[in-house]
């Protein structure tokens, strides 16, 4: 472990205690005090659950970047949302962030590695292109849920993503919190929510999930994955 990234460490562990218990908002503010907005990055898939996080940081700071990952098998319906939030929500600073084109027709030219492997595909489409977006950062912002079950189950406050410090400002907000997020600030919903995708990510690997399932049980359906990977592997 180098030295920096065990100050990152003691970093995140001080912060997630003196966290534990904030909102979602001064979770965001204590992000900007620490590293200020040009070292600060929101990542957000404006998926079905997006907007309530982009409401709260908005209303923080507007100007905060954010880092969107367009894989290229993004749902049109998607790309739609981006721009309709931008709007909605004065977002200033939306990044969209697109795979690396020689990577692509090096490992990818059919555009069929999410069948083959898909751990390959996310790597190729987000993982990397995520872990170059952020090079410029030294924290960044999410909004994983610990209700969201599986390896969420856990997730603190802020942790610490190699030299990055990481903040999870919706880790112990509860399903009821968020949906009052959307109806007290009428948030346009998702335009797929409609039509039964609870959770949306790249076409190819998601499908609806039904009444009875878990939110993201649409996601890679059939597969022995549940996470892209963008939280489960360092980004520096
Ligand atoms: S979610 Fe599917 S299509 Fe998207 S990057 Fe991952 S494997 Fe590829």
């Amino acid at each position: 472990m180098t030295d920096h990234v065990g100050s990152v460490e003691s970093e995140a562990a001080e912060l997630n205690a003196a966290l534990q218990t904030a909102a979602p908002a001064e979770v965001i503010a204590a992000a900007l005090e620490r590293v200020g907005r040009e070292r600060l990055a929101l990542v957000s898939s404006f998926g079905t659950e997006s907007a309530a996080l982009l409401q709260v940081m908005a209303k923080v700071d507007p100007a905060i970047p954010v880092i969107f990952l367009d894989t290229g098998m993004l749902f049109a319906e998607t790309l739609a949302y981006r721009d309709t939030m931008i709007k909605a929500l004065g977002l200033t600073d939306v990044r969209s962030i697109k795979p690396d084109e020689a990577a692509l027709k090096a490992s990818d030219p059919d555009g069929e590695l999410w069948f083959s492997d898909p751990d390959a595909c996310c790597r190729l489409r987000k993982v990397e292109p995520l872990a170059r977006a952020l090079s410029p950062f030294a924290a960044w912002i999410n909004g994983r849920k610990r209700f969201q079950g599986g390896a969420r189950a856990e997730i603190a406050v802020v942790e610490a993503d190699g030299e990055r410090l990481k903040f999870n400002p919706f880790a112990n907000v509860s399903r009821a919190a968020i949906d009052a997020i959307y109806a007290d600030n009428k948030l346009p919903p998702h335009p797929l929510l409609a039509t039964g995708f609870l959770s949306v990510g790249c076409m190819p690997c998601t499908s609806r999930a039904g009444p009875d399932e878990d939110a993201r049980a649409g996601r890679w359906r059939g597969r022995a994955k549940s996470e892209c990977g963008i939280h489960t592997m360092r980004t520096s």
